[in-house]
């Protein structure tokens, strides 16, 4: 099986999913099949609870950590997965802090509201905004809904910033300056931190 958990210049990440409804001009796994201390992100077969709490239970934790859920995919494509796993970190490790890297498409992925239920579990979402407009945000993301998909995470980042929870929304810097500003600015109206990734750098 590949790596669920792996470490990454210092930083914990758990990788429990390969699926994801877009196709991201900038994708890294269209690069490589691994990052950091990891030998293989792309799983065979989707790894379940057990195998994830398997993972949990041997890397030996101190359990002050922070740890990230992100992947080689998107996390909230394995929704009941990622609840059962941020759970079983809080009840085991409950100095433990948890952040959620996604694309913030979980409502649609799901068909239902869960930025509420994500929110009691994990202390930080950081959302790929990508684009200051949803024509824009297709383009890049080439995700399965387009016409809905950038008004859902714009919903999704409303909802979780209601929960008083840490929240930041994202673009590339391949946009260009003029977008990114766009980009902050939609982000900061949402109550969003908002950060700006160099493309050069892989962050
Ligand atoms: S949302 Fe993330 S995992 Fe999915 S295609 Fe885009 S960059 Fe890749």
């Amino acid at each position: 099986m590949a790596d669920i958990i792996y470490t990454f210049e210092g930083g914990i990440y758990f990788n429990i999913t390969n699926k994801c409804p877009c196709k991201c001009a900038f994708c890294i796994r269209d690069k490589v099949n691994a990052i950091g201390e990891a030998k293989n992100l792309f799983h065979d077969v989707q790894p379940t609870f057990e195998d994830v709490k398997q993972a949990i239970d041997s890397f030996g934790f101190k359990g002050n950590e922070t740890v990230v859920f992100c992947g080689y995919g998107e996390p909230t494509n394995a929704y009941d997965c990622l609840i059962k796993s941020a759970k079983y970190l809080k009840e085991k490790y409950p100095e433990m802090y948890l952040r959620l890297n996604t694309n913030g498409l979980s409502d649609l992925i799901n068909e239902k509201p869960t930025a509420e239920e994500i929110c009691s579990y994990f202390d930080y979402i950081s959302i790929s905004l990508n684009a200051p407009s949803s024509e824009e945000y297709d383009k890049i993301t080439r995700n399965i809904y387009p016409g809905k998909a950038y008004d859902a995470v714009l919903k999704f980042t409303e909802d979780c910033v209601k929960t008083k929870k840490r929240v930041r929304m994202s673009v590339v810097d391949v946009i260009g300056e003029e977008k990114v500003e766009k980009s902050r600015k939609i982000a900061e109206k949402l109550g969003a931190e908002f950060i700006c990734r160099s493309f050069e750098a892989g962050r």
